[in-house]
């Protein structure tokens, strides 16, 4: 046990830096993007202390410029994962011992190493190969990861120190115990910083993982790797596999130890892997936490009493940045007719100053869509818009892929609420606006409401308090991230707490205290310092 009751160093947020011509952040991140986008790595597993090249190598290539090989990985087998769920097993006992000051040091000393000498290299890594701009990947790949790693310690302390109330004799106490058996981490592309957070949200706590990330992340992800190493994390505590989605998870899953599943990534996938793991409870040792944050059809609804020129930023921005692979980016919205004539004039002349291409170059906003199938995905809707009676293309539209997956910021008009484009989630630069009468307020708000399966993030625009007031309380169900005037993504750790219901997920709220309680499982310890010798009580004796 610690010999002391430590204070853990104050947190704030990660400073974003401005990679503004002339600072030195600049020079530094574009220096080794060109030195990193000239080399082939191999990035191979990590099972236990092994480094582990299995020689069967798939290819890295930038989204931006598909004909170029920037790396290779080294996909494993089920034999690698089962490998891994042993060396998760075998790192359990000493980790799950550790007092937590020692995993509160290598996770601090792993942000430090981020915000230092591994800031431009993981930057880079992630505009290599997930063609973020340098601005999307620091607040990414750096600042968001490290205010993960940062404040994960504090909510870890906050959670020790929440103890419970004790009366006369007795000293009660709860033990926040990690999970029996190992933990399971399944990461998507689109987030350098979620890949890093989930796995080590689960070891923050004691646990053991096996971490699979989205085969699109993998360069990041060995970065990564180097810098929890490189911090001390024990070896077998986080082990990387590098394998298919579906096998894994039936590997882990079939398995009698495995207690949680900490998943990030689309719907429908989450929803399988819930019921694989209601098909196989009765083989469980325990009932396995599952935590989920998945996909959605992010909203912003303007009332003619908002500012067009803001509407039109929040929309750009929200619908637009990192060619809206975000799970909250903006893509449906709701603008009141007498305000749409100024939203438009302002959204043209925004998107006629966008600069689309590689993210080498730092004037563009836009680069490429994430690989072949999500161009073709965004191009489906657009080129079905085309063709709609019900719908219109008002900006962009083209696609070309001969160099890299670009899709140009496209806004599409409909004349119905209920168009396709207005309910499914299609994960690219494809904004879809329905233009309502200005009578109809409280109609469009039920229309928000309703017209999606998901509840992630929205945006409601208006300056008049009463309409904001009726909008907060008729979306109350709609988002769980709910913005007021501002754009519905940027969500900063420690600050609005991320995550949705309905079917964008079980709405932990990742980078806060409810996230890393699904990770402990708590024993209560009551103790009775003179215990009572006579089963009778008072009320036994007669009169
Ligand atoms: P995805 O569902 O295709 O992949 C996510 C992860 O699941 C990857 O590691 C992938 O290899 C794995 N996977 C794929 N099929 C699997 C299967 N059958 N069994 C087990 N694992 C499987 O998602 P993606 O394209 O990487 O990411 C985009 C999706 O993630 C979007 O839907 C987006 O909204 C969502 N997302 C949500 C949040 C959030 O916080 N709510 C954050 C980021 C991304």
């Amino acid at each position: 046990m610690p010999k002391g009751i430590y204070q853990v160093p104050f947190v704030s947020n990660e400073p974003v830096l401005s990679y503004a011509p002339g600072t030195s952040e600049r020079e530094e991140l574009l220096a080794t993007y060109k030195k990193m986008y000239k080399q082939v790595i191999e990035v191979p597993q990590y099972i236990g202390s092994k480094v582990v090249k299995s020689g069967n190598k798939k290819e890295i290539r930038p989204p931006h410029d598909h004909k170029h090989i920037v790396g290779y990985y080294h996909a494993g087998t089920q034999a690698d994962v089962k490998a891994a769920i042993d060396a998760a097993l075998k790192a359990r006992k000493d980790w799950a011992a550790m007092e937590w000051q020692n995993r509160a040091a290598i996770f601090l000393k792993a942000a430090d190493l981020l915000a230092g000498p591994y800031r431009a290299k993981i930057n880079a890594a992630t505009m290599i190969a997930q063609s973020k701009n340098a601005f999307q990947a620091e607040i990414d790949a750096a600042c968001e990861l490290i205010d993960f790693l940062r404040f994960n310690v504090e909510f870890m302390t906050q959670i020790y120190a929440d103890q419970p109330i004790s009366s006369d004799g007795i000293w009660n106490r709860v033990e926040y115990r990690p999970l029996e058996g190992f933990t399971f981490a399944i990461t998507p592309f689109n987030f350098t910083a979620i890949s890093g957070n989930l796995p080590a949200s689960m070891a923050f706590m004691g646990n053991v993982v096996v971490w699979k990330p989205s085969d699109k992340q993998v360069y990041s992800a060995e970065v990564i790797m180097e810098v929890f190493r490189e911090a001390g994390l024990p070896d077998g505590v986080i082990n990387m596999v590098l394998t298919g989605g579906a096998e894994t998870a039936k590997t882990v899953i079939e398995h009698p130890d495995f207690a949680g599943l900490h998943f990030t990534g689309s719907t429908s996938v989450f929803k399988a892997l819930w019921k694989q793991i209601g098909d196989n409870i009765n083989i469980h040792k325990t009932y396995p936490r599952i935590v989920g944050e998945t996909g959605g059809k992010d909203f912003v609804v303007a009332h003619k009493s908002a500012d067009a020129q803001e509407v039109a930023t929040a929309l750009i921005r929200g619908a637009f940045e990192y060619q809206g692979q975000k799970c909250s980016a903006a893509s449906r919205a709701y603008i009141s007719k007498s305000l749409w004539t100024k939203v438009e004039k302002e959204m043209k002349k925004a998107l006629d100053s966008i600069t689309i291409g590689s993210p080498e170059d730092f004037s563009n906003f836009v680069t490429a869509v994430i690989d072949e199938n999500s161009f073709n995905k965004c191009k489906g809707y657009i080129d079905r818009a085309k063709k709609s009676k019900k719908a219109e293309i008002a900006f962009g539209g083209k696609c070309d892929d001969k160099v890299g997956y670009f899709v140009e910021p496209t806004v599409i008009l409909t004349t119905d609420p209920h168009y396709e484009s207005m309910v499914e989630e299609i994960f690219g630069p494809v904004l879809t606006i329905y233009v309502f009468e200005d009578k109809d307020w409280n109609k469009t708000l039920e229309l928000v409401d309703t017209t999606s399966d998901y509840a992630l993030t929205g945006a409601i625009f208006a300056k008049d308090r009463y309409v904001l007031n009726e909008g907060i309380k008729a979306l109350e169900n709609s988002a769980g991230n709910f913005y007021i005037n501002d754009k519905p993504t940027g969500a900063v750790v420690g600050q609005q707490p991320f995550g949705g219901a309905r079917a964008s997920g079980t709405n932990d709220k990742a980078g806060s205290a409810m996230n890393l309680l699904r990770w402990v499982s708590v024993r209560t310890v009551k103790e009775t310092f003179v215990p009572a010798k006579d089963y009778r009580y008072p009320f036994l004796a007669k009169d």
